[in-house]
């Protein structure tokens, strides 16, 4: 915590306050419990009324360094929905970032201003960076192939919400697993559940082994392979990632796996009739509009729970949940 032993005693104690948050090791199971529990209790007061004057008089710094449309626009709705204010810099190329300002530097200019900064940024490590120089709490929006920790902590709600728990669950990833932060989190994330993995990809967009290592070492069973024919019909969670075209530096070798996998109704023909089919979005090919009208895709169910993740995030880092 950046202020240790500093509660003021009109705030929460509630072992968020004034952290950042950075990766998902930071959780453990009780803390998830705790923001599952006021994610919950989020929906429902947005459900109930709209909004609310939790955040009145705190303002949010949300400043993204590479595209995003839901992280960022439900970051905003979140702390508005919550009675707070935003700076938005969605356009850093109109910030002094374009004149050559450094990360710490612009991150010490928004905190004199904000109270809690949001950060996207296309380099591994500069959440933690910007959390370094920053004296206020800072919050990881997605560091480059790095993690995405409010993605993986909706993901992980959502399984939640749709299937009731989160043990005993076969999780199939399919995809780019090499470059998709968000499955790097969610997998952080759900060992501390258990699961089971399969790890579906082309030879070229395996699964990292640092990931691989921290399944391993958490001792939870996982199989690679590159046909989902193979696995879908045991999986619990089906969840798709887009080919992140950003990452790639020679696009020929993006072109000849952009397409390898399509979920269409011919594959969910295949799935259990219990499951849920997930995406963090945007989606491109992957899975076929077709599948939408399916009962189990939950994917626009959880890109909705993601504000209801972030207004909790937000609620708790300030002290006010
Ligand atoms: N929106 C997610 C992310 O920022 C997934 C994606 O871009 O494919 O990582």
């Amino acid at each position: 915590m950046k202020d240790a032993g500093r509660v003021p005693a009109d705030l929460v104690d509630n072992g968020f306050y004034g952290q950042d948050i950075i990766s998902v090791s930071q959780f453990d199971r009780d803390k998830l419990d705790y923001i599952y529990r006021v994610a919950h209790e989020m929906r429902v007061l947005v459900e109930r009324f709209g909004s609310a004057d939790l955040l009145q008089g705190k303002i949010l710094a949300n400043l993204f360094y590479e595209p995003s449309t839901r992280t960022s626009s439900s970051f905003m709705a979140a702390m508005l929905r919550l009675g707070g204010q935003i700076i938005p810099i969605n356009n850093v190329q109109y910030s002094s970032v374009t004149k050559g300002e450094s990360l710490p530097d612009t991150v010490r200019t928004l905190e004199s201003y904000a109270d809690i900064i949001v950060l996207r940024h296309p380099e591994v490590g500069s959440a933690a960076t910007a959390a370094h120089y920053a004296s206020k709490p800072v919050i990881n929006a997605g560091d480059g192939v790095g993690e995405h920790p409010t993605q993986a902590l909706l993901d992980q709600f959502t399984i939640l919400e749709e299937l009731g728990r989160v043990d005993d669950l076969k999780i199939v990833m399919v995809g780019d697993l090499r470059y998709g932060r968000t499955v790097h989190s969610l997998t952080k994330l759900l060992v501390n559940y258990g699961v089971e993995f399969a790890f579906v990809s082309p030879e070229i967009l395996r699964m990292p082994d640092d990931v691989l290592d921290v399944v391993r070492q958490s001792g939870h069973a996982y199989t690679e392979l590159d046909d989902v024919h193979n696995v879908i019909g045991d999986a619990d969670v089906l969840y798709v990632t887009r080919v992140q075209k950003e990452r790639f530096t020679d696009l020929a070798q993006y072109d000849r796996v952009r397409d390898h996998y399509i979920i269409d109704e011919e594959l969910m023909a295949l799935a259990k009739p219990e499951m849920c089919v997930m995406h963090p979005l945007p989606r491109v090919n992957e899975i076929s509009y077709a599948v939408d009208d399916d009962p189990r895709a939950a994917y626009f169910r959880q890109m909705r729970n993601g504000m209801y993740i972030r207004m909790a995030l937000l609620a708790s880092v300030l002290g006010k949940a």
